[in-house]
């Protein structure tokens, strides 16, 4: 009677602990899950358009569950353990420089008052359908972080070294130009990247870069090779939920 009483108590400490324990460990260090998006507006079909009814249900969702999305300067202290990390934290990033990320994404962002990180390739600025230097400041007025995400959005490792390098450095030189804070962090287009790119970052002084190797980033990971969570817009919400509240960098 009493063992089975234990057993009990014991189960039920479990599941309280599995309720309360903050999920940010990683096997030794920080975990976080870094969301990355890519256009929000309404194309059917493409994984890659993420209706706005979905991105604000998936805002809803991390403020009902008291989420804390973090600046990018707030994301490298806690993922390099300057800085406690606050109890559910999450970095929301967005590739290439859509024009829908000031005129859609960004009123529902302030709605909450969350900060947002763009990783934006230069030579589309100003093109149909994307960003303009002027939105990129309101962007940037408004809390966002920019860095770069090359050029020309090539496939970096079908270039030479050479070609690497002035597509990385020439977008990080125009945006510490047009914006006047460091541009030292980097999204990989495609996620595609090899010896020759991680080389250039190292050198270059970049302090973290994204793949989209899928799960939380975490500070186990090389710090050039941090994962993301690519969001999927034909997947279902639950799905997301599920990347977003499971830590699979372990
Ligand atoms: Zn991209």
């Amino acid at each position: 009677m009493n063992l089975w009483k234990n057993k009990k108590a014991l189960l039920l400490a479990g599941v309280l602990l599995a309720c309360f324990a903050t999920p940010v460990k990683a096997k030794h260090g920080v975990a976080i899950p870094v969301l990355n998006y890519h256009s929000i507006g309404v194309t059917p079909g493409n994984t890659y358009v993420l209706h706005p009814d979905t991105f604000t249900r998936q805002m809803d969702y991390l403020a009902a569950h008291h989420y804390t999305p973090l600046t990018l300067d707030e994301f490298a202290s806690v993922l390099s353990h300057k800085m406690p990390s606050p109890a559910h934290p999450v970095l929301l990033t967005f590739d290439d420089g859509y024009a829908n990320n000031v005129e859609v994404a960004l009123p529902i962002l302030q709605k909450h008052k969350f900060p947002a990180t763009l990783y934006l390739s230069t030579g589309l600025v100003n093109t149909p359908g994307y960003l303009t230097w002027p939105q990129i400041h309101e962007l940037s007025a408004a809390g966002w972080d920019i860095a770069s995400h090359t050029v020309t959005h090539p496939h970096l490792p079908k270039l030479s070294k050479k070609a690497q390098r002035e597509e990385i450095l020439a977008a990080r030189a125009k945006i510490e130009q047009e914006l006047g804070k460091p541009a030292n962090t980097f999204a990989y287009p495609y996620g595609d990247y090899n010896r020759k790119t991680l080389r250039i970052l190292k050198k270059a002084h970049f302090s973290y870069a994204f793949t989209t190797h899928s799960g939380w980033a975490s500070s186990d990971q090389p710090p050039l090779e941090l994962h993301r969570i690519v969001v999927d817009s034909q997947k279902p919400f639950e799905e997301w939920v599920q990347q977003l509240t499971e830590d699979t960098s372990k």
